[in-house]
């Protein structure tokens, strides 16, 4: 499979390796949107966030709250963005699953490109709409 982040995984590709363990890595993305700005990875390839197994994604995402404590104090960072990108449509660029931790500080910049607003009633649609797949996929949940 023609992938970078399974290269990395692999050892076949280069990157800046700051944690490892068995089933995870975690290194520097290459561009950046802050000093020290980190990606987590499993080893093993899944696509993104919903084809995560339940277990992998539990243990991944404690590893993310660990390291992004780290990386805070490391730099001393005011805080941090824990992000996913899930799809072209939401910047996702490398179709293997994986948390971005971005410190951040004060006034540093924007994260939030806009908002839209809601109509009178639209929240109440959207809502309600949400609410109905709700009911229909409950069994996921537990499933
Ligand atoms: P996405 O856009 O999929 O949420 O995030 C993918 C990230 O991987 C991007 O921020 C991009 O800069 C980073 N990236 C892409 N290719 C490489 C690479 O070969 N090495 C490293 N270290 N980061 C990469
Ligand atoms: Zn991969």
């Amino acid at each position: 499979m023609d992938c970078i982040f399974c290269e990395i995984a692999s050892k076949t590709s280069e990157a800046e390796i700051v944690f490892e363990n068995e089933k995870f890595i975690a290194f520097l993305d290459i561009n950046p949107v802050n000093y020290g700005h980190t990606l987590v990875i499993p080893k093993t390839h899944f696509d993104n966030f919903l084809t995560m197994p339940a277990k992998e994604l539990e243990e991944m995402t404690k590893l993310t709250q660990y390291l992004s404590g780290v990386i805070k104090r490391a730099l001393k960072a005011d805080g941090f963005n824990v992000i996913s990108n899930n799809g072209t449509s939401a910047g996702q660029s490398v179709f293997h699953f994986h948390y971005h931790i971005i410190p951040r500080y004060e006034n540093d910049f924007h994260m939030r490109p806009r908002t839209i607003e809601y109509n009178s009633t639209e929240i109440e649609v959207y809502a309600e709409k949400i609410k109905a797949a709700v009911s229909k996929y409950e069994g996921l949940l537990n499933g």
